[in-house]
């Protein structure tokens, strides 16, 4: 488990960590990374490349490869249960990014283990849990799940029952460490928990109606790597944007025009902006981070709820 230097995942007076319960992923769509080959519309992330290192430096975690068309070695989709119980452990408060060697959200993770990741996240109230996908729809339907068993239960009923069973000693799914009788304990949607979509380009603005539907106490959208303008966006119910152009050699440009529009979308809709970064070709240090060589109007660093300026 490494510190994190995601600089959004950490609010400000809490210590910032990543949490990994699953490894691996496939590339779904443009903002997975730069295009290999004129035409191709994915790339590879910066997970895949990192998973890549690790396999080769005999990284217990990562030798399950993945499909070489999508994925790549050692970033085959993993589900590591003895990573499960880490934040049980962790007393102080943390702000924890969910996978950021995953998508929670990919289909070949289970539901009872998306159930075991929530169950933990509602065991430990003392941490602010932030899960971004770019599969927000299959979140949704896990979370929402329909009744299956012909009682005529709420939707989402049999989704806690699932992560009550992680923590039911005995249980297949038991997560060790937990204290039984969770179903009663859990505040729905989960207080601690933010989740996030992460949306690159006109074309996948649906993602934000898949996340507006997922049980959330806070919803995000990553607008990074920032490919293309959002007109179509809707950030109605969004409680916070975060944009930032693509960095690393070869990156995409990222026109300020288009995020000046989502500023403004944003400012309408009420929902607070984080602007990470401008990307390669605005950076003052080369990097894309370098807030003072930006202009002005784009130092927005806000976060939900609070909407504290962090910097200026
Ligand atoms: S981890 Fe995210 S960016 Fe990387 S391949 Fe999966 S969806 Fe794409
Ligand atoms: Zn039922």
């Amino acid at each position: 488990m490494a510190e994190t230097s995601i600089e959004w995942t950490q609010r400000p007076g809490t210590k910032g960590v990543t949490w990994n319960p699953s490894t691996g992923c496939d590339k779904i769509s443009a903002g997975c990374g730069l295009p290999r080959f004129p035409g191709d519309d994915t790339g590879g992330c910066y997970a895949m490349a990192m998973a890549k290192r690790l396999k080769a430096m005999g990284q217990a975690k990562y030798q399950n490869d993945g499909d070489p068309r999508t994925s790549g070695p050692g970033f085959g989709v993993t589900m590591h249960t003895d990573v499960l119980p880490q934040p049980l452990k962790w007393r102080d408060p943390r702000t924890v990014f969910v996978n950021s060697m995953s998508d929670l959200g990919h289909a070949r993770i289970s539901r009872e283990f998306v159930a075991q990741v929530w169950a933990v996240m509602a065991a430990t109230p003392q941490h602010v849990y932030q899960i971004l996908s770019k599969r927000p729809e299959r979140m949704a339907r896990i979370l929402n799940d329909e009744c299956r068993c012909g009682s005529g239960h709420a939707p989402g009923v049999h989704f806690r029952s699932a992560m009550d069973w992680a923590s039911t000693p005995h249980s297949p799914t038991y997560v060790p460490g937990m204290q039984p009788g969770l179903y009663h304990r859990i505040t729905w949607p989960l207080p601690n928990v933010w989740v996030g979509t992460s949306i690159e380009l006109d074309k996948h603005v649906d993602r934000a109606d898949a996340l507006r539907a997922t049980p959330a106490a806070v919803r995000f959208i990553s607008a990074e790597p920032l490919l293309g303008p959002l007109p179509s966006l809707d950030l109605t119910g969004i409680d916070q944007i975060i944009i930032g152009g693509e960095s690393g050699p070869g990156s995409r440009p990222m026109d300020l025009g288009w995020v000046r529009e989502l500023i403004s979308m944003a400012r309408d809709a009420d929902t607070a902006v984080f602007v990470k970064q401008l990307g390669l070709r605005w950076a003052g240090s080369g990097k894309g981070g370098d807030w003072t060589a930006w202009p002005e109007d784009l130092r927005i660093r806000e976060y939900p709820a609070d909407r504290v300026a962090v910097a200026s």
